[in-house]
Order: structure tokens, then C-alpha cells, then sequence
């Protein structure tokens, strides 16, 4: 019986997404979410993708990690797709930060491991809920190749001049303050599949890539490699997101401190947690905000345009970083969803070689698709993005060449 099922893991720090995928062929056989780990009213959501299963729910506390991994693999059972199988190939585990060392996925060691604990004080509130889930996985299936995909590896290519901050240099290095960027996983992903659906290859073509989800990010990527990301330190940093500010005057947090009287604490949360979208008109999922424009609501259409000016912003600015550009492309919840988004964004880029025609915009598919007229010079693409697939494709690799070499 040949193994080509992959887990694929993203544990944060009360929740646990999963996806158990065939890579003979790349079909998801199953996926679900685990959330409020730790409360009273935790709830795991399992949905079965092969026969006509139908999404199961269980609610009820569930501790911890290892209680919530558990009980995935109950379920994965129930459907004939136990983690014991020996189907099963590998473990993916999607982890936030990687820092300057992990350029690459990477098969998980004990080494590895503390390399990860070492990247906690860059990544306090995303690598300690990815170790937890290694942790509980590696003990749960101990001879199974276990692999780290990082969010920040494909942002390792950038140059100093985009990676570094102006700040004094020994003060940088020493607490390895830089910019990392995040969301790597479906930059790299989506900048591929856009050279695909150009019909070249990734090292002939220049790719603007926005990330429009609830976290939002832009990339700039020349032949296949990232030259630039909005997301920095932190995925704080950038677009206006749906809670999270972007870039604001560092000051804002001085300010914030000495004449408002916040605690550092207080302001993390405000800039992180009740900024963006959500901070400027109590929303952050972009089809209300946009059921409020129609109706006429004055600071939904502030917000919306305050996230468009700087969306185009960074347009512009990874234009010029790249002086060629071959195609932007939008994904991610906004991204693939919201074509009001996708228009605003590009409207008045005529003179850039950018348009986006009105029918085109308004299909909506699963599929990458170009929503760019004809004789536009940059294209536009719309492309889901599907960082499970990726990380489960990168974790399939490593397992046949860990397995080569074993
Ligand atoms: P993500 O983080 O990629 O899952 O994206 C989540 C966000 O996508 C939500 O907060 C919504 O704002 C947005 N979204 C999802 N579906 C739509 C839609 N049909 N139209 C507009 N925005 C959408």
C-alpha cells in the first residue's frame, strides 16, 4: 500500500485547522477546525470529502492541543482515515515564523525544533500555538516525517535594502529586528500559478501579489523570487487589514502612551486586534462593509476607501521596485471575493498599463482566471490561493526524500 496522505496542520493559539490530503492525486479527503481550545464551549467542525459524508459537530470543552488533536483523529477514523493508517505519509505543520535560518520547509528534528522555541520572542503570539502543535503531533504519530513549512521562508530572498529597517544597526541585530513578511505560502503559491496561467515559466514574469484576507499582504516578485512584502517584524505592518492598522507613524504608539496613558499591552491590542477595518467602522468582513455603502453609510465608505488608498499605494511602490511588472494578482477572501475591491484597487492605473474589465471582474469562479481586457499590458489576475495544498505538496517531497534517504 503506497503512502501518499498528507496531514496538514495550522495550530494557533486556541484553535487547530486541519486537512487530510491524497497527494497521488492532490484531492482533500477531509478538513476541519477545531476552535476556543481550552474554554467550556469548544467546538470541532469536521467535514468528510469523500462519499457522501456530511459535516459532523462536537461541542463541549476540549483542554488542550493534545485533547483537540485527539479528537481530530476520532473523527479522521470514524471515515475510514485514521492517523494510524499506514496511508498516512506525513505531518504538515504550517509555521509563522522561520526567521533568517529556515529558507526552506523543513523535515522536524529536536534541533529544529528549538531553532523554532529560539524564534518565539520575534513571533510571540503565533510560534509558541505552532510548537504545541508539533509537540502533540510528533507524539501522537513518533515515526512519521513531521515538516515545518514557514511562513516567512519565500520573503528570505529579499535584499538588505528591503529587509532592513533605518534603525541602528547593533541595536537590529541584536534583537534581530527586520523585516520578515508572512503569508510566504500563498505568495509563493499564487505568484507560481499566475506565471501559469500566463503560460510562462515563474522565472520569466513579474508578479504583484495582494493577499486581501482578514490579514492582508503585498508582494513584489521578480522571476519567481520576493524583492519586497508590506507585512514586516510582524504581520502588523502594511495594508489596513481587517483588525490590524498597517503602517502607521511609529510615534502613534508614543503618543499613544505618554499622552493617552495606554500600556504597551493596550496599544498591541488596539493596533492588532480593533484597527483596520473593524477600528474605522466596526466591521471587518468586507461584503458587509459593502451592503453598508449601498445603503449610504458615510464611514463604511471612509474605510473602504482609507483600505483602497493604500492598497494602491503599494501598487504603485512594487511597480517601481520592479520597473516591469507582468500581472497583479488578488487573492484570499477580499481578494477572490470582492470584486468592488479588485476595481477600486486598479481604477485610474491606465497610464501603468493596468485595467480590469467590468464583466470579466463581476464571474465568479474557483478557477485563476484573468480579469484584465485584452490589450492590457500588466494583466490582472484573479488567483485562489490554497496554502494547505502548498504546504501539503512541500511536506509530500520532503517525506519521499526523507524516506529515500532513511
Ligand atoms: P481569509 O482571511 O482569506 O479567509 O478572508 C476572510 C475575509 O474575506 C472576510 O473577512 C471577508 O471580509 C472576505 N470575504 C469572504 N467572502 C467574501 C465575499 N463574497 N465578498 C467580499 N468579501 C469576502
Amino acid at each position: 500500500m503506497s503512502s501518499s496522505r498528507i496531514l496538514v496542520l495550522n495550530s494557533g493559539s486556541s484553535s487547530v485547522k486541519y486537512q487530510l490530503l491524497d497527494m497521488a492525486d492532490s484531492s482533500r479527503l477531509a478538513m476541519g477546525l477545531v476552535e476556543r481550545i481550552g474554554e467550556e464551549t469548544s467546538r470541532l467542525k469536521h467535514t468528510p470529502l469523500t462519499g457522501d459524508g456530511a459535516e459532523r459537530e462536537r461541542t463541549g470543552p476540549i483542554a488542550d492541543h493534545e485533547a483537540a488533536l485527539k479528537a481530530v483523529a476520532e473523527e479522521l477514523a470514524a471515515d475510514g482515515l485514521g492517523l494510524d493508517s499506514p496511508e498516512l505519509a506525513a505531518i504538515g505543520h504550517r509555521v509563522v515564523h522561520g526567521g533568517l535560518k529556515f529558507t526552506e520547509p523543513t523535515v522536524i528534528d529536536d534541533a529544529v525544533l528549538a531553532e523554532i522555541e529560539r524564534l518565539v520572542p520575534v513571533a510571540p503570539l503565533h510560534n509558541p500555538a505552532n510548537i504545541t502543535g508539533i509537540r502533540t503531533a510528533r507524539a501522537l504519530r513518533p515515526d512519521l516525517p513531521q515538516v515545518a513549512v514557514f511562513d516567512t521562508a519565500f520573503h528570505t530572498t529579499m535584499p538588505e535594502s528591503a529587509a532592513r529597517y533605518a534603525i541602528d544597526v547593533a541595536t537590529a541585530d541584536e534583537h534581530r529586528v527586520r523585516r520578515y513578511g508572512f503569508h510566504g505560502t500563498s505568495h509563493a503559491y499564487v505568484s507560481r500559478a499566475t506565471a501559469k496561467l500566463l503560460g510562462k515559466a515563474p522565472e520569466d514574469v513579474n508578479v504583484i501579489v495582494l493577499h486581501l484576507g482578514n490579514g492582508a499582504s503585498a508582494s513584489a516578485v521578480r522571476g519567481g523570487k520576493c524583492v519586497d512584502t508590506s507585512m514586516g517584524l510582524t504581520p502588523l505592518e502594511g495594508l489596513v487589514m481587517g483588525t490590524r492598522s498597517g503602517d502607521l507613524d511609529p510615534a502613534v504608539i508614543f503618543h499613544l502612551a505618554r499622552v493617552g496613558g495606554l500600556s504597551i499591552d493596550e496599544i498591541d491590542t488596539l493596533l492588532n486586534k480593533k484597527s483596520g477595518l473593524i477600528g474605522l467602522c466596526g466591521d471587518n468582513d468586507m461584503r458587509e462593509i459593502r451592503r453598508r455603502i449601498d445603503e449610504g453609510d458615510e464611514q463604511a465608505r471612509l474605510a473602504f476607501d482609507i483600505y483602497i488608498h493604500r492598497l494602491k499605494k503599494y501598487i504603485g511602490g512594487y511597480y517601481a521596485v520592479l520597473g516591469r511588472v507582468d500581472a497583479i494578482a488578488f487573492t484570499a477572501g477580499v481578494g477572490e471575493n470582492a470584486a468592488p475591491v479588485r476595481e477600486a484597487a486598479v481604477a485610474g492605473l491606465e497610464e501603468l498599463g493596468l485595467a480590469v474589465d467590468g464583466d470579466l471582474n463581476g464571474v465568479r469562479s474557483d478557477e485563476p482566471r484573468l480579469i484584465s481586457p485584452e490589450y492590457a499590458r500588466v494583466k490582472v489576475a484573479v488567483v485562489p490561493t490554497d496554502e494547505e495544498l502548498e504546504i501539503a505538496t512541500q511536506t509530500y517531497a520532503l517525506a519521499a526524500l526523507a524516506g529515500k534517504n532513511s
